[in-house]
């Protein structure tokens, strides 16, 4: 299952578990034993951007997808069908 992240300390709907960003996030599906699976995801893509940085600054400042995806954003499953507002994109 595909996920976008995009920081928001608004709508977060998890932290990252370095700095404390809150992410707001747009589901491809929702199906409680994936939603938990793909959090795990989300939380090692977080530590991951932190390999440069340690701040909150560390975080793209777009939108971004989990597992990683080639294509742009906007066309994506998570942002089609988690309806992800354009100021993520
Ligand atoms: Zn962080």
């Amino acid at each position: 299952m595909q996920v976008m992240c995009k920081s928001s300390n608004q709508e977060a709907e998890t932290c990252c578990s370095v700095c404390g960003q809150g992410f707001a996030l747009y589901w491809e599906r929702q199906n409680k034993m994936e939603r938990a699976a793909t959090l795990k995801e989300v939380a090692k893509t977080l530590r991951s951007h932190h390999k440069k940085q340690a701040g909150p600054e560390a975080h793209p400042d777009r939108g971004f997808l989990v597992p990683e995806w080639n294509g742009p954003a906007a066309f994506s499953g998570a942002a089609i069908l988690g309806n992800a507002p354009s100021w993520a994109l």
